[in-house]
């Protein structure tokens, strides 16, 4: 509980500042995706628009000049009439027959010329004459002096007028002009036109556009819902005004709903209003016609622009958002590039570290290599000597024992040399008598003492012989030669010895050991018994073998006094012995043990509870002969 309550901090304080960098990433990466889309947006917002203002701009001014075109196409016609004397005298002299005749050259020309009407008003504004004098609603007659144009052109200037005929009801573009006789008005001539094949040509180019006046009233619009609808507000002075003139006969002249009015440029402007219903945005570019008070206004509707533009936005936060992933991603890939390189300048450096530890490992091993062959050289060296020391002590072993033996063999030498003494003096003795058989069966007992002899200094040559640690022995042989030469104690101290160990199916038995060796030791051990029962009358010593799996094993048994358990323990010691004066070098059991192991085998001691004491000698077989 309480390392809960110590850990929970610390995992809030190391989770919090991640949480936050992930938001803050995110809230990052929405304000870059929004702001590249509305950057987007609004540069191809003003790029689209600039396009469509400069198109604008190059319609604006076809348009306006079709429309000026179509204006002062018609601006020469009332000053003709000035020309014809026939409308002077009937302004002079107004009569029935001037009035006809002119009526029809006004017809005629007013068919020719394409216009609405022409006519001729007497200077107090009065129609005095008129191309539909035919018509019902013919202008004859009509008092026209309130009209603008009038007031204009009977002052000597250019009337130009745009209205609704307050007899037909049809709106068209009056020109009128002073007519003079000198330098005297008499008269006003008037032409009216028409101006819709404008408009039908806006709208069979589907042109959004008008013309408003200078009463800022649209007089011409590709959209006939437009007509006649103030482009700015009047104030109640001008509207009164406007309808006491009856310019735009009874309309109720509405003010045209902008809204959302942005200049943009000189002459441009960004709106959007109602025609049907639903506000659409327009580029509103306006030019003032030449030679009149109006202006044309063209509508670029912006509709389709916008939407290139949001598309563009949505391309450009799309880009933006797929330049942040790619950023990401990039950031992701140098991160991980960054871990992969840095584990491997750790591993190189673990290698390296690695290697190090190796070479000095090795070197140390090298080191303790040198240090071993040296010791195995030194361990060499010391065996060699050892060994040496071994063959050294040996035959100076074997000297010893030759020495303990040497009173009896000089005994055993002395005892035929008294016999040969008599003998060959007896022989002397009967040959002088003639007794030949006699000398000659002292010569052969001679000869047989002297045969004796020989092999007695045989063995004993044989025995202080050097010899090596390999070689195979009979144990047979081994055993006679070492009675042999235990001969003169054995005649002394008389022994049984039961000899058990031949070879079930075999004569002999053959051991890996050299022979001299094997008898060496035999020595030692019959030699030992004979010294350990020598107080006793009945002495018994067993030879007996036995087979085992992989080696031979020869028990050699004493019915002696046995071995005193204090001293047991040291037998195998170097010059221990418990023998009196000379008799015992205390070297006899070491150097047996010594050359039973350097034979492969062993050298051991039983002691048996009926009494007695029994050496255990293990040798190995010798080897087959490889075929
Ligand atoms: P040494 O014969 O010169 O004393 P050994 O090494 O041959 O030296 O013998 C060591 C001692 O072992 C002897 O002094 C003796 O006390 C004891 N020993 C050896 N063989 C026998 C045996 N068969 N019975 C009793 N004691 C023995």
């Amino acid at each position: 509980m309480m390392q809960c309550l110590s850990i929970s901090p610390r995992a809030d304080l190391i989770v919090k500042p991640r949480l936050l960098r992930h938001l803050s990433l995110i809230l990052l990466f929405l304000l870059l995706v929004l702001g590249c889309g509305y950057a987007g947006y609004h540069i191809s917002d003003r790029a689209g628009i600039r396009a469509l203002a400069e198109n604008g701009e190059r319609q604006l001014e076809l348009n306006a000049r079709a429309v000026e075109s179509e204006i002062t196409k018609y601006t020469y016609l009332p000053s003709l009439l000035e020309l014809e004397g026939n409308v002077s005298r009937l302004l002079l002299a107004p009569t029935a027959y001037r009035r006809h005749h002119v009526n029809q050259y006004l017809a005629g020309l007013n068919e020719r010329s394409g216009s609405l009407a022409i006519y001729v008003l007497d200077p107090d504004g009065r129609v005095i004459a008129t191309s539909n004098w035919e018509q019902a609603d013919s202008y004859l007659g009509e008092d026209l002096s309130f009209r603008a144009y009038y007031q204009d052109a009977i002052e000597g200037r250019p009337g130009r007028f745009y209205g609704i005929g307050s007899t037909t009801g049809e709106p068209g573009y009056y020109l009128a002009h002073g007519l003079r006789d000198g330098k005297r008005i008499i008269g006003v001539a008037v032409v009216k036109v028409r101006l819709d094949a404008l408009e039908e040509r806006w709208q069979r180019a589907l042109l959004e556009a008008y013309v408003s006046d200078e009463n800022g009233i649209i007089i011409l619009a590709s959209d006939p819902m437009v007509r006649l609808k103030a482009v700015r507000p009047l104030d109640d002075a001008t509207k009164e005004r406007l309808a006491r003139s009856l310019q735009y006969h009874w309309a109720a002249l509405e003010e045209l709903q902008l809204f959302n009015r942005s200049p943009l440029d000189d002459g441009i402007e960004q709106v959007s209003f109602a025609t049907a219903g639903t506000p659409t945005n327009y580029l509103l570019q306006t030019r003032r016609l030449e030679d009149t008070p109006w202006h044309l206004t063209l509508l670029s509707p912006l509709q389709e622009q916008r939407s290139a533009a949001m598309i563009h936005g949505m391309l450009a936060a799309v880009a933006a958002a797929l330049l942040a992933f790619l950023l990401i991603a990039w950031n992701e890939r140098r991160k991980v590039i960054a871990t992969r390189l840095a584990a491997r300048e750790a591993l190189q450096a673990a290698n390296d570290e690695l290697e190090r530890k190796i070479a000095e490992r090795t070197a140390d091993l090298q080191a303790s290599n040198e240090r071993l062959q040296a010791e195995v050289r030194e361990r060499e060296q010391a065996e060699t000597t050892l060994r040496k020391a071994q063959d050294e002590l040996v035959q100076a072993g074997k000297l010893a024992v030759i020495g303990q033996m040497s009173t009896s063999i000089a005994h055993e030498l002395n005892q035929p040399l008294a016999a040969l003494r008599t003998l060959s003096g007896n022989t002397v003795r009967f040959l002088q008598r003639g007794a030949l058989d006699v000398a000659s069966s002292n010569l052969q007992n001679i000869g047989e003492l002297v045969d004796r002899m020989g092999k007695i200094t045989g063995s004993l040559r044989a025995f202080a012989r050097r010899a090596g640690d390999s070689g195979e022995a009979s144990l047979g042989q081994a055993v006679d030669a070492a009675v042999l030469l235990l001969h003169p104690r054995l005649q002394r101290t008389s022994m049984t010895i039961h000899r058990d160990y031949l070879h079930p199916e075999q004569d002999d038995v053959r051991l890996a050991i050299e022979q001299i060796r094997l008898e060496q030791i035999l020595v030692n051990l019959i030699s030992n018994a004979l010294d350990a029962m020598r107080d006793q009358v009945d002495r018994q010593l067993w030879l007996s073998g036995s087979a085992e799996a992989d080696c031979y094993r020869l028990e050699v048994r004493d019915n002696g006094p046995g071995i005193a358990p204090e001293t047991r323990a040291h037998l195998f010691e170097p010059f221990f012995t418990t023998k009196p004066g000379e008799q015992g070098l205390g070297l006899g059991l070491t150097l047996s043990a010594s050359l039973a192991a350097a034979a492969g085998g062993s050298l051991t001691v039983r002691h048996p509870d009926e009494g007695g004491t029994a050496f255990v000698l293990t040798l190995p077989y010798p080897r087959e002969p490889q075929p």
